[in-house]
């Protein structure tokens, strides 16, 4: 599933293709996502100008000249294609091709065969608002995300921190590869209860939430099953995990004896797989 670092790559390329662009036309073959594509939405979005694109949490956000904003999300399997004028002659449509959106610069492709993905419009002045954003917990990157904030969100909570990263009522955006990956490098083990985390832990644990987001965006993502980048280039972070993915190995910050201690550990928590050190993360 692409996640924040994956889907800032994304945002990052469209932005270099689309902005300033005018839609054209919008051909879409099927409408069954997580939510249906409008009947309006090829009419509402066709004519207009691209002008700014943003992320918020998993989704790309696309914001017209004409006060409406694409919302889209990549669910498990979604990616995007970007095709440049040079290249659209020999454009053949492939499975799952489900939108294709031509604008005056290039062509965007979204292309989603489990469907868990999203493409609609939002009035832009509506966007927090609506269903899809009013929930949302602050964005890693937001400066009001402090200890004190995160602390307030712990305190009273009897799941496991790894738990609660997933949950995007408190932070938005951190997927299940990098709350692994945050909590060794905070050294906290993912078992630790939310209300026994201290003020001085959550701290730390929101730097090294940024560390991991920032390092994975500047490798253009990880690359697991289907994720690309939109010129269907691999990300690279997943070379980089120090325990996602590495059940058994040891990790690089300590001299595990494997032999005797298993190596690195990997649990199951709400139904989504854990990896930790259990020598180093207390
Ligand atoms: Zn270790």
């Amino acid at each position: 599933m692409p996640e924040l670092p994956e889907v800032e790559t994304i945002k990052e390329a469209l932005n270099r293709a689309v902005n300033g662009a005018v839609i054209q036309s919008v051909l879409i073959a099927e409408r069954r996502f997580r939510i249906p594509i409008p009947d309006d939405f090829a009419t509402k979005i066709t004519g207009a100008a691209v002008k700014y694109l943003r992320r918020i949490a998993k989704y790309v956000i696309i914001d017209l000249d004409n006060g409406l904003s694409i919302v889209w999300h990549f669910g498990m399997s979604g990616r995007v294609r970007i095709i440049s004028r040079d290249n659209l002659a020999s454009f053949t449509r492939e499975k799952h091709d489900h939108v294709i959106i031509y604008t005056n610069k290039c062509t965007l492709v979204f292309n989603d065969a489990r469907r868990f993905g999203l493409m609609t419009y939002l009035k832009t002045d509506e966007l927090y608002a609506s269903t899809l954003f009013a929930k949302l917990g602050i964005d890693p990157f937001d400066e009001r995300l402090n200890k004190q904030y995160l602390f307030s969100k712990l305190k009273d909570k009897h799941i496991p921190i790894k738990v609660a990263l997933l949950d995007q009522s408190i932070i938005c955006g951190i997927g299940n590869i990098y709350a692994s990956e945050a909590l060794y490098l905070a050294r906290i083990s993912p078992l630790r209860l939310c209300k026994d985390i201290s003020l001085h832990e959550c701290q730390i644990l929101i730097g090294a939430i940024k560390t991991i987001l920032q390092k994975a965006i500047l490798a253009g993502g990880s690359t697991l099953k289907d994720y690309r980048q939109p010129d269907g280039s691999m990300g690279y972070f997943q070379f980089q995990h120090a325990v996602y993915g590495k059940e058994g190995m040891s990790c690089p910050d300590c001299q595990c004896e494997i032999c005797k201690t298993g190596g690195i550990k990997k649990i199951i928590q709400a139904g989504r797989s854990t990896f930790y050190c259990n020598l180093l993360q207390k």
